[in-house]
């Protein structure tokens, strides 16, 4: 299949990407929704259910007025699948997806949060150097592209921790640093949220697996029974810890526990926990290799 050198189909990937992040801060999903709704229906701390009411509250007035879920605009991620025989070169589509933030921020406009991190002097515009970050996953045999935009508060991002554990002392060192990494956490990263849990790996691909973690729908389970049981039993743990909701006392730590793990050298044993907020914002867009573009709340 030719590659595109046209400017049509970045045009279209960037306009898929400064939709999706102005819509994603504005309307989060169902699964969210529906989460969060439980643990305001379940809640028996007093505190915490005023505070799961509130939030709840927050999401309702965002719809009704088109406004965004929280001011924090993030850092924006996104988290593309791209297939082989997609006739856009991926160095176009990262051209597309900055360009896409960048609009995004100035038309709409939306809080721009990106400095230099040694002058701290700002951007305007969300986009800097390597920022958006941008996760790659390459898919044979096939001619379409999956974009997902996770706008990352700084809150939770805030409320990242990496260990590399000694191999001996197994799944329950890791059980133990998740456990210390979110009561330490308590409030800061805006809970109840999605805790992500990357094992295995090396130091970086850990900590990438804990994004791809958070990035996941509430009520996803890892497909490896091993990884499902240990995500059961962390959101088991977490939500006996009594932290609650903005860390003021509650049944509801955590709305989930999503773990991905990777093999790892036979003398290590890494682990990364990155957390998402209860503004746990993504939307996402399949766009073919015509041009259409079938735009996902739910993904
Ligand atoms: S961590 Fe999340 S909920 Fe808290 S301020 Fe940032 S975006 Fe908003």
């Amino acid at each position: 299949m030719a590659i595109d050198t046209t400017t049509d189909l970045q045009q279209t990937v960037e306009d898929a990407a400064a939709h999706l992040y102005v819509w994603s801060l504005k309307d989060i999903p169902q699964d969210l929704r529906d989460a969060l709704r439980n643990a305001m229906e379940t809640e028996t701390h007093k505190v915490g259910k005023r505070i799961l009411e509130t939030i709840n509250t927050n999401v309702s007035v965002a719809d009704e007025r088109q406004n965004l879920v929280c001011q924090d605009t993030g850092l924006a991620v996104y988290y593309v699948r791209l297939g082989e025989l997609f006739p856009l070169h991926p160095a176009r589509i990262e051209q597309a997806l900055r360009e896409g933030t960048r609009r995004a921020t100035l038309e709409h406009p939306l809080r721009s949060n990106t400095v230099h991190t040694l002058t701290r002097v700002p951007t305007g515009d969300n986009t800097g150097h390597k920022i958006p970050h941008i996760h790659w996953e390459f898919v044979p045999d096939w001619d379409g592209l999956d974009v997902k935009c996770i706008p990352k508060g700084s809150g939770s991002e805030n409320m990242s921790f990496l260990k590399m554990l000694v191999p001996a002392d197994g799944v329950s060192a890791i059980k133990r640093f998740v456990l210390d990494s979110i009561v330490g956490a308590g409030g800061k990263p805006c809970p109840p949220g999605i805790v992500g849990v990357g094992i295995g790996g090396s130091a970086d691909l850990a900590m990438h697996l804990a994004k791809e973690a958070i990035a996941r729908p509430v009520d996803d389970v890892n497909p490896d029974p091993d990884v499902a049981a240990l995500e059961r039993e962390l959101f088991e743990l977490l939500n006996e810890t009594g932290i609650g909701p903005m860390g003021l006392g509650g049944d509801t730590t955590v709305l989930s526990v999503h773990v991905e793990q990777a093999h790892t050298h036979i003398t290590l044993n890494p682990v990364a926990v990155n957390y998402q907020c209860w503004a746990a914002r993504r939307a996402s867009a399949h766009i073919f290799s015509d041009g259409t573009v079938d735009y996902d709340r739910e993904a």
